[in-house]
This record gives C-alpha cells, sequence and structure tokens, in this order.
C-alpha cells in the first residue's frame, strides 16, 4: 500500500464527507493505492455514524473510535499503529489541510528521501489570536529542538516513512512536537513544504488558549527528556552537589565568623542567632533532595522502556 492517511477527529460531522469524496479524488487521479484510517476522538456528534456511511462507500475507509475524548496525540498514536502504507500522512479533518498537497509530499519521502515532511501554512487564514503567539511558540521549538529548518511544528498537515511513525510513541499533547521526538529517535532528515491552509469552514476550533502554556510546559519536558531521560543523575547531581556545597562552606563560614566575633562586644554563643545559618542549611537540604531526586529519577530511567532504544543507522 502507497499511502495511509490518518485523520484524528473529534465532532467534525460536517467536514467528513466532504474531505473524504476530496481525498479519493486525489488518490484515483495519482494512481496510488491507500487507506484513510479516521481516528475518532471520542466525538459526541455524527462523526461516527457519518463515517460508517462513508465506510459503506469506499473500502478504502477504515475507522478506530475511542470511547471518550483522549485527544489529539493519542487519536495520532493509534493511528500510528495502525496506519500500513509505506507512506503515513496525517491530516485535520476540518477541511483547513489540503489533499491536494499529497503527491508532493507523498514524492518528497519516496524520491528525496526525507523522514519526515512538515506543512508549513505560510498564509494561513486563522485568528491574530492564534497566528502571533505561534510564529513567537515556533522560534522557541526550532531553537530548543535545534531543527532550525522548521517554521511550524504543529501543522496537522504532515508526511512521514512508515518506520518513523512506528518508531515513535505521541502522547499527552505531544503531537505538537512530532518533528522532535523524530529527531530524539535518530530521524535526520526533515524536511518543510509550503502548503494552502484554508480558514475551518464548519465547527470551531478544539484547543483554547491553554495551548500555549501547555506547549511551552511540554516543550521543556521534551528538552529535558532528551538531555537527561535515561541519566537523570547528571542534572539532578550536579545541582545537589553544587547546592550542598555552598551550604556546607556558608555554614562553616557563619562558624568561623563566629568565632572571629568572640573577641568583639556584639559577642553571641549561638550561631543559631545567625540568619545566614538557616539560609545554609536550607541549601544543604535541598541539595540532598535534588541528589535523592537524582536517585529516584535513575531507578525510573533503568525500567524504561526508552533506555536501550537505539536507531541504527548501518551494520556490517
Ligand atoms: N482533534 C482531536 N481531538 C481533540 C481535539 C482535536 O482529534 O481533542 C482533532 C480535530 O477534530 C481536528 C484536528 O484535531 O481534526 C485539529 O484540531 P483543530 O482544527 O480544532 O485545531 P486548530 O486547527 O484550531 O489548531
Ligand atoms: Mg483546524
Amino acid at each position: 500500500m502507497d499511502i495511509s492517511v490518518v485523520i484524528p477527529l473529534f465532532n467534525e460531522e460536517e467536514s467528513l464527507p466532504e474531505l473524504e469524496a476530496w481525498i479519493r479524488r486525489v488518490m484515483e487521479a495519482n494512481g496510488f493505492s491507500y487507506e484513510i484510517l479516521f481516528v475518532n476522538d471520542g466525538s459526541t456528534d455524527r462523526s461516527m455514524d457519518v463515517i460508517k456511511e462513508i465506510a459503506a462507500a469506499n473500502p478504502n475507509v477504515h475507522a478506530v473510535s475511542f470511547s471518550r475524548n483522549y485527544g489529539k496525540s493519542p487519536a495520532l498514536n493509534v493511528g500510528f499503529a495502525r496506519a500500513q502504507g509505506d507512506v503515513v500522512i496525517t491530516m485535520d479533518a476540518d477541511l483547513q489541510d489540503s489533499p491536494d498537497e499529497i503527491p508532493e509530499l507523498y514524492r518528497m519521502i519516496t524520491e528525496d528521501g526525507y523522514d519526515l515532511v512538515s506543512g508549513w501554512k505560510k498564509k494561513r487564514y486563522d485568528p491574530l489570536s492564534k497566528t502571533i503567539p505561534t510564529k513567537l511558540f515556533n522560534a522557541t521549538a526550532r531553537k530548543v529542538s535545534g531543527i532550525k529548518n522548521l517554521h511550524d511544528f504543529n501543522c496537522g498537515l504532515k508526511a512521514y516513512k512508515r518506520q518513523v511513525v512506528k518508531h515513535i510513541e505521541v502522547y499527552g499533547d505531544m503531537h505538537r512536537y512530532i518533528p522532535y521526538l523524530a529527531k530524539n529517535a535518530g530521524y535526520k532528515k526533515i524536511g518543510e513544504k509550503v502548503v494552502q491552509h484554508q480558514a475551518r469552514k464548519y465547527g470551531h476550533t478544539k484547543f483554547g488558549l491553554d495551548r500555549f502554556v501547555n506547549g511551552y510546559l511540554d516543550l521543556g519536558t521534551l528538552w529535558f527528556l532528551s538531555k537527561f531521560g535515561v541519566k537523570p543523575m547528571h542534572i539532578f547531581g550536579l545541582l545537589g552537589s553544587l547546592m550542598f556545597i555552598i551550604g556546607f562552606f556558608a555554614v562553616l563560614v557563619v562558624l568561623i565568623l563566629k568565632c572571629v566575633s568572640l573577641c568583639s562586644d556584639s559577642y553571641s554563643f549561638y550561631v543559631t542567632n545567625s540568619v545566614y545559618f538557616y539560609l545554609s542549611l536550607a541549601a544543604m537540604i535541598m541539595g540532598l533532595q535534588f541528589f535523592l531526586t537524582g536517585f529516584v529519577g535513575e531507578l525510573i530511567a533503568r525500567n524504561s522502556p526508552e533506555r536501550n532504544n537505539y536507531l541504527i543507522g548501518e551494520e556490517f
């Protein structure tokens, strides 16, 4: 099979028939063998009924349905697990992404040898409240991930070599950073294609403003995981040691100053009279806690399924 189109959807009943007809037209015009995999993310409208009607008329249409709304990332993950095509293409269900981009995306994966090609909605048809923070968000993501050539990390329209989607795990809200996940998994050839974008025709966006806060938090998590995911002691141990050493020497200094002041008039016998003593003590305790966090992190990392998961480039 040439192409699997994976479409996560949550309450998109109006768009689905148009979307399927459009994809079918493109596939038939180009002679691709394909499947359309709808992943219904717990829709409460008629989406599932509509998909059943579509599937009855087109045997290339398949569906998985969640019992409740889990989110776009879990939906993509399930779609990726089922996809059988040589090239896997994801797109949103709301007709904002154009299926006309499929042939060129397919060509870039199969002929140009990209592992992943992300769409770039260069001209966007979204409200300003979304496009401006998105620019900032993408600039940060470029910097943190080191994938310098991507302008639009979270574009729903993306194409992958099948191997890539089988190798990465999208969870939580990590669909925003799939290129980063792919890079961390060892896939280096990540490209971009300017794609057509349309305003939402039916329904409304399923993400609120919290997307930006969560987006930044997730980026921090991914950065942390890529640096210290399997060796947490390297960061917590360092922080812990630094704090402890600073605290320890600060206590010494407090004690020495006490001894020196023995001769002066303002002599007070108890070190506990000094506020610096407590600050130093706090630093030592925090240092120890960082250290213990590092040990617990190591225990968890020891059992992580990722700890020995390497992508082999070549072997002789
Ligand atoms: N979506 C989903 N589960 C969710 C939220 C969204 O499957 O919990 C789907 C949604 O139906 C659409 C795609 O993810 O197909 C992108 O969502 P949306 O168009 O609302 O996002 P936006 O274009 O505003 O970024
Ligand atoms: Mg949309």
